[in-house]
């Protein structure tokens, strides 16, 4: 009997993202229960007092739902919502203990076939959740801040039309078809393949998005890593001149080398681009098992690749937080425009 207690004790004492790593070990169908809707209001509507929509201040209790989560009503702008309006459980019917099973696939790298066998879910959805999980922690790496010693270089993947025809009204296709996914005949930096400007610094922070057609440009660089790259910071490259611009605008040390130069030595402290070559491997070696991303989705795929290669020392703590900024963030981006997204990144 003891024992019971003092598990309820330290129960109590977990957070709420140990809680639901707790839930999701000992059972496998945990509903939206009270505890998870008394989080929700505590962590996205901050105590009852904050808005959804306008982050007004005038919310007020109003009424229940037939299921007997807690309705509220803005005063400011006049919208009625729940704790769970536009999170990433909202407008499905899964428990959040699935969309946590859901996650940890993720980060255990399974297949679609897979993951939708795991938490009973179809093909399609698994395919939609795996996007808004991506779509939400995209918005959450875009605060990435680079600092100290950056190496940053670009590297490039085939343009991809995969998926683009099911749904989309509006697709035709811009070229012939390639009989393989790999079956790009142009050589060099043609628009057939799409650059991927990424950087990673000395503390292993990194920072990758998908950047336009063809060759890399000046303005192209600066879009991507103008507010990512601390003012000051050292910043090795290539000899590219379209890192020229960026450095100058943000006060950057920049030292450029040849790509097959190692190392070279300034101040008594060698620098490299050891650490970008070695991310770019990664990044290369982790789409490879995709068999050709559709170009409209490979900003996602690239935040997997970052997520999985963090240096992360206590797996379980990890994926509390995480499934915990999961279910806190507020989704812009519903399941059903992903189809419809562009089917090209728009050249800077
Ligand atoms: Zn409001």
């Amino acid at each position: 009997m003891s024992e019971l207690k003092d598990v309820i004790t330290s129960y109590n004492n977990l957070s709420f993202s140990d809680r639901i790593v707790f839930y999701t070990t000992i059972s496998n169908d945990i509903a939206i229960s009270d505890d998870t809707q008394s989080f929700l209001i505590e962590t996205r509507l901050d105590g009852e007092g904050s808005c959804i929509y306008c982050e007004g201040m005038h919310v007020v209790k109003n009424g229940k739902r037939k299921d007997g989560v807690q309705r509220f009503l803005c005063r400011d702008c006049h919208r009625s919502f729940i704790a769970s309006t536009d999170s990433i459980t909202s407008r499905t019917r899964k428990s959040i203990s699935v969309w946590a099973t859901y996650l940890k696939c993720m980060l255990d790298q399974k297949t679609l076939k897979q993951s939708s066998a795991e938490c009973d879910i179809s093909i399609s959805t698994a395919f939609t959740w795996r996007h808004k999980i991506l779509d939400t922690l995209s918005e959450l790496t875009e605060k990435a801040y680079l600092t100290g010693v950056v190496e940053a270089d670009e590297t490039f993947f085939n343009v991809s039309f995969k998926g683009n025809h099911n749904r989309s009204r509006d697709f035709s296709m811009p070229r012939k078809a390639h009989k393989r996914g790999n079956d790009v005949h142009a050589n060099g930096l043609s628009s057939a393949k799409v650059c991927v400007p990424c950087a990673v610094n000395d503390a292993g922070i990194s920072y990758a998005k998908t950047g336009k057609l063809g060759k890399i440009s000046s303005d192209c660089i600066k879009e991507i890593f103008e507010k990512k790259i601390a003012p000051h910071a050292v910043l090795c490259t290539d000899k590219e001149r379209a890192y020229l611009k960026l450095a100058e605008l943000n006060e950057l040390n920049l030292i450029q080398m040849d790509t097959d130069c190692r190392t070279i030595s300034k101040d008594g402290r060698n620098y490299g681009i050891q650490r970008i070559n070695a991310y770019h491997s990664r990044l290369k070696l982790f789409i490879c098992r995709f068999h050709g991303v559709s170009t409209k989705h490979l900003g996602n795929y690239i935040v997997w690749n970052d997520l999985l290669s963090g240096n992360h020392r206590n797996k379980e703590a990890f994926f509390g937080q995480l499934l915990g900024q999961l279910l806190c963030a507020r989704i812009t981006r519903y399941g059903q425009d992903i189809p419809r997204r562009p089917s090209l990144p728009v050249a800077a």
